[in-house]
């Protein structure tokens, strides 16, 4: 029997008919009607005669493109040949049909379906109605933005795996990236949303409920994350206020006639919570109000965590991405703030008490404020301790750092801080110096070094160090180039694109008669970087575990540095060298880094690439050598980095251990810490501890594993990590070393 190898490869007969029809077809087309069908029944069977004699002579099937260039042949030598030409028309646009469907419908389909769900950001439910819309149309305004927005150049960067543009799909409508919140002003005087205006903050509680609600706001503007910078400072006045309600319904059937309460209570003064006349001149009623607030900022907080941990956002079934830094405040309203968020974490939320995924904690540490003990808060550095013992979080942010000089100790929102994953605030040219409210990067790039290295290798036959040197210079400055091009598209945009951010000044600096770049030129542009490790090994065969790495990465970081500095004082724009939180990059430019160079040992024999210039995660060494070798690289970063150290759980019950590693990080100059330690949650009783798949207490296999990816955790690691984290996570090498001792 005859047989026709279709497109998809699978044989189905041959049958004539379909010969005959197609053919009909195109006299149809030329004719307007079908006079005579002699011609496609003689052309069939003369195709039928010559496929017999083929079949003879090989073994394969005939496919329906040579079918059908059997067609075309018989009616250009056939009388009709004006047929001929209507039925290659036919042709082509049957074929770019097929084009559209395999490289447009197939796609946006499967994301409607939810089939082959790849869980490229661990934060997104990608089998959601939200989520499967989000995803399909991520497709189309990804593939949009590559056809007819993104530059030749970038796109063949991209393409080519060389410089990886971010959120491709973001990039169609020009939002840009993360946002550090003004809290202070929008809690001081109010914000406009589209349907009502929201008046100011006047307790501790509205405070709290409004942080939930500017937070999902200011998500809705953007595509990344969104951080509050020193949230137990902007808390003191909301405490006050709340302190003085508390105390108006304590004095409310005493001390009628004592100048000094009534005074206060009428002027609208913020009174402190530890005012001193009131505390000895009545006990009863201050405790009462002390106490009520205390207990009201307690619920607050509560609210909070409960808000960012269920409020979906982005119709893509997607928690905010947020952030929440705090720890200095030593004022007994922040104090009380920070002692809160802290009981907070470590109480966990729902039934169940799971650890909070949101909002990132981060703890803030400075010297002569919470470090050494005798500090004003080195009582709630422990706690911060006792929590990311338990709950990961909160992470460190190091105010001390020798990146944020220039800082000014009077003014908290110019302190280190940091959005959750690692991005930062350096210092911005455009005047606002240090200051990282109102702030946050507007778009990053990142650079697949280990391709670099392939190519560079690949080119030159003596001197491959010098080879790459020289392209990675290249490649910086065309980064460069392609971050300008987002920047000016994004500039682009009108206002009412980000109504709620422009009309609110949440992005600092907008003068409407400027249009939006007066505010986007304060935020960063950051020149990113990937598997720094792997790029190594390629070169010079180790990594910077070995002084050998380690020189050659300082050569190649300070590259990025001197050329960042460059492009910052000659564009009056805010580059940085990034330390990517390549979430889902690992993973892809790993497998395209496979596909073409194949599996090479210590590059390309793990399903992902070491994140920016972290130490493999495999690699066997102590948390302090980890520091030690980290710590010689984030200095060269100025738009965000972290470290992190991998511990297991029994510092729970030993926190002078994890006091001594955070001490060790902050002393080395490490600006932005963390630390992993295992965090597998029961889902039936709530145990927390190490366990893996089968809890210890009630033998129940409903287990949530949490793991830490990038800077945020995330749920179960096991259903919301893609393959490469997963793979990556299973390589981990605990840090233990010198601990154990
Ligand atoms: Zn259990």
């Amino acid at each position: 029997m005859l047989q026709i190898q279709k497109r998809n490869g699978t044989l189905v007969p041959f049958d004539r008919q379909k010969i005959i029809n197609a053919i009909n077809k195109a006299l149809i087309e030329v004719d307007g009607q079908l006079y005579e069908d002699d011609t496609a029944k003689d052309i069939a069977k003369e195709i039928e005669d010559a496929m017999y004699e083929i079949d003879e002579e090989r073994a394969t099937a005939v496919s329906v493109e040579d079918i059908q260039d059997m067609v075309e042949d018989e009616l250009m030598q056939s009388e009709r040949r004006d047929v001929a030409r209507a039925y290659i028309r036919y042709r082509y646009k049957q074929e770019v049909q097929r084009e559209h469907e395999a490289v447009f419908i197939a796609p946006i389909r499967e994301k409607l379906e939810a089939r082959n769900v790849q869980n490229q950001n661990a934060n997104v439910d990608e089998h959601s109605f939200g989520g499967r819309l989000g995803e399909a149309a991520e497709v189309m305004t990804k593939e949009y933005a590559f056809d007819y927005i993104i530059s030749k150049k970038s796109r063949e960067n991209h393409m080519n795996n060389e410089i990886y543009i971010h959120d491709a799909g973001s990039y169609a409508v020009g939002s840009h990236n993360c946002l550090s919140l003004p809290i202070d002003p929008l809690m001081e005087k109010g914000f406009n949303t589209r349907q009502t205006d929201v008046r100011p903050a006047n307790s501790i509680s509205t405070f709290f409920q409004l942080l939930a609600v500017l937070f999902q706001l200011q998500s809705l503007q953007q595509f990344g994350g969104v951080s509050a910078t020193h949230l137990d400072w902007s808390a003191v006045p909301y405490v006050r206020k709340s302190f003085r309600k508390h105390l108006i319904e304590g004095f409310k059937y005493i001390a009628r006639g004592d100048k000094y309460v009534e005074d206060l209570l009428a002027s609208g003064k913020e009174i402190s919570i530890v005012d001193s006349y009131i505390k000895e001149n009545y006990p009863k009623t201050y405790e009462y109000a002390y106490d009520m607030t205390e207990k009201e900022t307690k619920q607050a907080v509560e609210g909070m965590y409960h808000n960012l941990n269920t409020l979906q956002s982005r119709s893509g079934n997607q928690l905010p991405f947020t952030s929440i830094n705090y720890g200095t405040c030593t004022l007994p309203e922040g104090r009380m703030v920070i002692k809160a968020l802290l009981e907070g974490s470590l109480a966990g939320v729902g039934r169940i008490h799971k650890t909070s995924i949101f909002p990132c904690g981060i703890f803030q540490c400075m010297k002569g404020v919470n470090r050494k003990p005798g500090e004003p808060n080195y009582d709630l550095y422990r706690l911060a301790l006792k929590s990311t013992a338990a709950r990961l979080y909160p992470n460190y942010a190091n105010c001390d750092w020798s990146g944020n000089a220039g800082y000014d100790p009077d003014d908290p929102t110019t302190y280190f801080s940091t959005m959750g994953c690692r991005t930062a605030n350096g210092w911005d040219i455009n005047g606002f110096g240090q200051k990282k409210d109102g702030r946050g990067n507007i778009c990053p790039v990142t650079i697949i070094l280990p391709t670099l290295a392939m190519e560079a290798k690949e080119a030159s036959d003596d001197d491959v160090v010098a080879a790459f040197m020289n392209l990675l210079d290249t490649k910086i400055h065309e980064a460069k180039d392609m971050l300008i091009e987002r920047f000016e598209w994004i500039c682009s945009q009108p206002a009412d694109s980000a109504k709620f951010m422009y009309e609110n000044g949440t992005m600092a600096g907008y003068v409407p008669g400027e249009g939006i770049r007066s505010a986007l030129k304060h935020g960063t542009l950051a020149v990113g970087q990937l598997g720094l490790a792997e790029a190594l090994q390629i070169l010079i065969g180790c990594d910077h575990t070995e002084p050998k790495g380690m020189e050659l990465a300082k050569k190649i970081e300070q590259l990025f540095k001197d050329r960042c500095a460059e492009f910052k004082e000659e564009y009056k724009l805010n580059f940085g060298v990034y330390y990517t939180p390549a979430e889902n990059l690992c993973y892809t430019a790993l497998k395209k880094f496979r596909a073409k160079y194949g599996v090479i040992k210590d590059v390309s024999d793990k399903d992902f690439f070491t994140n920016s210039m972290h130490v493999p995660v495999w690699k066997e060494v102590s948390p302090f050598e980890k520091i030690d070798i980290e710590c010689q690289l984030t200095g060269y970063s100025s738009a965000g980095c972290i470290t992190y150290v991998e511990l297991d759980g029994a510092v729970k019950n030993n926190l002078d251990a994890l006091d001594e590693v955070v001490q060790y990080a902050m002393d080395h100059d490490i600006p932005y810490f963390a630390i992993n330690v295992p965090n597998d949650t029961c889902l039936d009783c709530g145990y927390t501890g190490e366990f893996n798949d089968c809890c210890p207490i009630c033998g129940s296999k409903n287990i949530q594993q949490l793991r830490r990816v990038t800077g945020y955790l995330t749920g179960n690691y096991k259903t919301a990590f893609n393959l490469g984290k997963q793979n990556e996570v299973h390589l981990r090498i605990k840090h233990i070393g010198r601990l154990e001792q």
